[in-house]
């Protein structure tokens, strides 16, 4: 009766059973409703595409979810996978000069975006913090990631406090930032998450792409102070120069969830030719002989550092779930 005709909509928030639908088409485009789910649709989440009717006084009902292209799921305490986020384009992995960015850790990052299928993009943020001193790791680094196929992009947003103390700003544009235009536009027509250890720079490059807005991220989750959970209700911003931003304290958190043995394994891409190839089916490509793994860091195809990593990272996992069943 009172309800307009179908249309499509996107979810930009949930508050409890209550989605914030907005309007992607006709005279209500980018209006924002207040809507209720109709029928039993399983799991609506920040990001979906949607068929809803909207009602009186920005008010509204779902009636069907459209296909995601991808979702972004975390495990519960019991193992069981819940989505958290629909239609990702792309996880950036924001690391810096400081907290110093450890190999297996940003690893650990690229395998959460294999696993979930959403191509990762490597942000050095804080270039003003380069020296001569760590420069080279860095850059190193850098060129692993670059030559295994993943985008790289280089950035600075200097806080203000660092800008007044500093009369050279010539590196970058008139608010000091730099690489910001080439993140922009990697952004564009895109939805991405900023995901990264904490002290990188999240918070800062959020609120320089998005300066209208005030994303305190404690201000999204209410439920923090309770419980020793993140909320992982996440928000959807349109950046002013295109594209979308994802966002929410259990977002930036992405790539330290729990991932399995498999998953590890295969979320290093170069190690993908060789599975399969041991000579034992069991391998665990430690020391048996004929590990195709091995063989492919002995002839070059493999490097060390990502060998390596992936071992601190699988003993890391091994510990991780005696440990928790342990406390079970
Ligand atoms: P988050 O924990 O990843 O969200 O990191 P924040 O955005 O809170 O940043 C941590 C600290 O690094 C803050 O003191 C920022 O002012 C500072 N910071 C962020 N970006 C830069 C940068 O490009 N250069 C420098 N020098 N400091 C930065
Ligand atoms: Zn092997």
């Amino acid at each position: 009766g009172d309800l307009s005709a179908e249309q499509e909509g996107i979810v930009i928030a949930h508050f409890g059973q209550l989605l914030s639908v907005e309007a992607l088409e006709g005279e209500d485009k980018g209006k924002i409703h207040s809507c209720h789910v109709r029928a039993n649709i399983e799991s609506l989440v920040t990001g979906d595409r949607v068929i809803w009717r909207a009602g009186k006084d920005f008010t509204g009902v779902i009636e069907a979810r459209l296909e995601r292209e991808t979702i972004l799921q975390r495990p519960d305490n019991f193992g069981n996978l819940k989505p958290v986020a629909a239609n990702i384009d792309y996880i950036v992995i924001v690391i810096a000069p400081e907290p110093e960015p450890f190999q297996g850790l940003v690893d650990r990052y690229i395998v959460a975006a294999e696993t979930v299928g959403i191509p990762p993009v490597i942000l050095l943020n804080k270039t003003d913090l380069l020296t001569d001193e760590n420069r080279k790791p860095i850059d190193e680094m850098m060129e692993l990631y670059e030559s295994l196929g993943y985008h790289t992009i280089r950035a600075s947003v200097k806080p203000s406090y660092v800008m007044a103390s500093q009369e050279d700003c010539s590196d970058g544009d008139s608010s000091g930032n730099e690489g910001m235009s080439e993140l922009l536009d990697w952004l564009d027509e895109h939805t991405s998450v900023f995901v990264g250890q904490s002290g990188v720079g999240k918070s800062s490059l959020i609120q320089a792409l998005l300066p209208e807005h005030d994303i305190r991220v404690g201000a999204l989750s209410e439920n923090t102070r309770k419980g020793t959970h993140t909320t992982t209700t996440a928000k959807l911003f349109h950046l002013p120069s295109g594209g979308d931003l994802v966002d929410s304290p259990g977002i930036r958190e992405f790539g330290l969830w729990h991932i399995g043995e498999q998953e590890l394994l295969e979320g290093f891409i170069e190690f993908r030719p060789h599975l399969g190839f041991c000579r034992f089916r069991d391998c665990h490509h430690e020391k048996e002989p004929n590990c195709a793994i091995i063989g492919a860091v002995a002839s070059g195809e493999i490097s060390e550092r990502r060998m390596e990593s992936y071992r601190r990272i699988k003993h890391a996992i091994k510990d991780q779930n005696e440990r928790g069943l342990m406390l079970r």
